[in-house]
């Protein structure tokens, strides 16, 4: 057992603390200039692939450690106290967003070709769900695949348009929902498309207002060509699949949240208890102290809720509640830190070269990718205990 939650262990603690050397060595001196670039370099995730970061819940075959939902909750909590989101984000679509659909659809042959090179960081993966007019529904979703001829063992063509995808200009592998059901709005089914698919076309890199390490893309699919062995699980069964998989995206995006949010916390701890104004230290003005205090309140009682969301999943029960909660929370909580401590950094928090001015900017996409607040509050209010 740990002082820190019930649920942690000296594995878990392990991992954290990996991760945070990690990110102290080889990202926080770095990054800067990956937020220009606008994109992570591939060597850091492959040297985060030889260290087994990227298989922490993937078969033990392909080289992973085939750990459950308190792996990627702690490790994503790690990640996010590296105050860049945009780096953590392209991890994290990675390792937990985009590659537990091959783990939970794929079959021995799919597996075997792309699996091994995803644990590694060979190749980078992407999941394409959001569309220009279909976001939060995922049902509305319009992109289309049709099969170029009668038999099972012809090729799909894909047709339609997506938006928003991360790491959708670097990827080597788009996991890409489209319908296959005419007039079922469930009728969705996933394909596994590699970089160089023809009729796959990069329409647009998109500029963002934070994630600036994060490459962020809109596709075209013109008649996408896909032979039919890369149908990711069943047909017509996609729906179901991207349902089952926003909960273990939703509990990482948290993850973040939280960990951004105490990183945020700890950096003005530090700042308020050495800048003077008005005779004393910042941290001496009760308002200012009860102010970080309430905050800190908050982000201990959402890590647990983390860490229990994450643990109910482990156990296979039902965490749709619980995880809304948290997502809705830890979204909006994140927000709330990083304006308070931009304010109490002053003049200082709203420069380029202060960490929570990117925190701050960073935080405004957590109430909304991934499922936007008032998503996740219908989710909870349908399962509420009255
Ligand atoms: C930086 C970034 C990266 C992303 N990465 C990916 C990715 O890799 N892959 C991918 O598939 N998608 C990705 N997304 C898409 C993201 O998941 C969607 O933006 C999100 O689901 C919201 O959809 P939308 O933007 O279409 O907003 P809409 O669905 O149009 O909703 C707009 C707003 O309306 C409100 N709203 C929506 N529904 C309801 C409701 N039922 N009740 C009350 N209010 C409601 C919410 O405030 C919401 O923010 C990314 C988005 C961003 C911004």
């Amino acid at each position: 057992m740990n002082s820190d939650s019930i649920y942690l262990d000296e594995d878990l603690d392990a991992i954290r603390r990996q991760t945070q050397e990690f990110i102290a060595r080889e990202i926080v001196p770095h990054a800067d200039q990956w937020e220009v670039d606008g994109r992570v370099p591939r060597e850091v995730i492959r040297q985060m692939g030889e260290l087994g970061f990227l298989g922490l819940r993937h078969p033990e075959t392909y080289g992973g450690l085939a750990k459950g939902a308190l792996y990627s909750a702690v490790f994503a909590e790690a990640l996010g106290g590296s105050t860049y989101g945009g780096f953590e984000v392209t991890i994290l679509v990675h390792t937990d967003m985009a590659s537990p659909h091959l783990i939970h659809s794929g079959n021995s042959e799919q597996l075997d070709r792309y699996m091994g090179k995803i644990v590694s960081g060979e190749i980078l993966t992407a999941i394409a769900v959001s569309e220009p007019a279909a976001g939060s529904d995922v049902a509305g979703m319009r992109s289309s695949a049709r099969r170029d001829g009668p038999s099972d063992s012809d090729d799909w063509l894909i047709n339609g348009s997506k938006i928003f995808i991360t790491n959708g200009v670097t990827a080597d592998l788009l996991i890409v929902a489209a319908r296959t059901e005419p007039g079922n709005p469930r009728g969705i089914s996933m394909f596994l498309v590699e970089k160089d698919a023809p009729g796959l076309v990069i329409s647009r890199k998109l500029e963002k207002t934070g994630w600036l390490s994060s490459d962020t893309a809109e596709l075209s699919f013109q008649d996408c060509r896909v032979p039919a062995r890369n149908l990711l699980g069943t047909e017509n069964r996609g729906f179901y699949e991207i349902m089952k998989n926003f909960q273990n995206e939703r509990l990482v995006l948290s993850g973040m949240s939280i960990g951004a949010s105490q990183k945020a916390l700890d950096l003005t701890y530090d700042w308020t208890q050495n800048r003077t104004a008005f005779g004393g230290v910042l941290f001496d003005k009760q308002v200012i102290r009860q102010r970080l205090a309430m905050q800190q309140a908050k982000v201990d009682a959402g890590r647990q809720l983390l860490y229990h969301s994450a643990w109910l999943m482990e156990q296979g029960i039902d965490a749709t509640r619980e995880v809304s909660e948290l997502k809705a929370f830890a979204g909006e909580l994140v927000n709330q830190v990083t304006y308070d401590c931009v304010q109490f950094h002053g003049g200082a928090g709203y420069m380029r070269e202060t960490a929570v001015e990117r925190m701050s900017r960073d935080a405004r996409v957590m109430s909304i990718g991934g499922g936007a607040t008032e998503v996740m509050l219908e989710e909870v209010a349908k399962r509420s205990k009255v």
